[in-house]
């Protein structure tokens, strides 16, 4: 079903209020790694208004390597994400960790976010299935691409057919960067599949300074858009501060990408 072959015509989300995913469109994604406060979250949320970016990155729910590392607010935390989006005409892209947290988290957010270590949670791919919001999957930690379509097919047997996939860099051989991101994936999957692709390239090399080049390879390898994670103060961040840009990265990076989208 997620195939070009039973679907010729490339799927385009509509989040609402004009905001698009797939071809068409260059879509923009970014946030902290995790939700942190009331007054983080008005600094970015200002910050992608002012650069007309709609949708907002951040974790309520935490995947953490060591059980000791902040795990994220829940889903107080989320109720005021929730209530701050939608004052500023932002949509919100957030990780859902486990069946229990669909229901809950479903009238709370405009996309849900399938982390790496979830790709095959089959139960999880199975409840997304059943609800009417699109889903974002993240590519597996060591997954294949055939890997990452197959939990895609989850979900859209299952029902729900609004699914973006993700390529957000694989575990390899390699330590110089934190994951090795697999631009490879991008033309190949845009062969394959009618969803949209996008890349995460924070998670994808792991180091700030080079995140920016991988965003705009990322893009004129074909991808659909772009999720990274920013915050306004990145060495203070609760997670992922080593991957995280300023504002100041940001910005230049937005810039970049859209003259760059305009050249393909
Ligand atoms: C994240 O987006 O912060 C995250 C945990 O991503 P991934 O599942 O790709 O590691
Ligand atoms: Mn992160």
């Amino acid at each position: 079903l997620v195939s070009r072959k039973w679907r010729v015509r490339p799927t385009v989300l509509d989040l609402g209020d004009g905001v698009r995913v797939g071809e068409g469109s260059l879509t923009l994604a970014a946030g902290p790694c995790s939700i942190e406060n009331e007054q983080q979250m008005e600094l970015i949320m200002q910050h992608l208004v002012d650069n007309d970016v709609r949708i907002m990155r951040g974790g309520v729910f935490k995947p953490r390597s060591s059980p000791y590392s902040f795990r994220g607010l829940g889903m107080e935390g989320l109720k005021l994400f929730h209530q701050m989006a939608r004052a500023r005409g932002i949509k919100i892209v957030t990780e859902v960790m486990q069946v229990s947290q669909v229901e809950e988290m479903r009238d709370y957010v405009d996309v849900f976010q399938v982390g790496a270590r979830n790709t095959q949670n089959f139960n999880l791919l199975d409840a997304l299935g059943g609800v009417d919001k699109p889903v974002l999957i993240k590519r597996g930690i060591s997954g294949t691409i055939e890997e990452l379509l197959s939990s895609a097919e989850y979900v859209f047997s299952g029902g729900n057919e609004k699914l973006i996939l993700c390529e957000r860099g694989i575990r390899t051989f390699e330590t110089a960067s934190r994951n090795t991101l697999d631009l490879n994936a991008v033309p190949i999957l845009k062969e394959k599949t009618h969803l949209p692709v996008i890349v995460d390239p924070s998670h994808g090399i792991g180091i700030r300074d080079y995140v920016p080049s991988m965003a705009l390879a990322a893009v004129m390898a074909g991808a659909d858009g772009i999720i990274y994670e920013a915050h306004e103060k990145p060495e203070e961040a609760a997670s992922d501060g080593a991957q995280t840009l300023n504002f100041q990265e940001s910005e230049r990076l937005i810039r970049n990408l859209r003259k760059v989208y305009q050249l393909r």
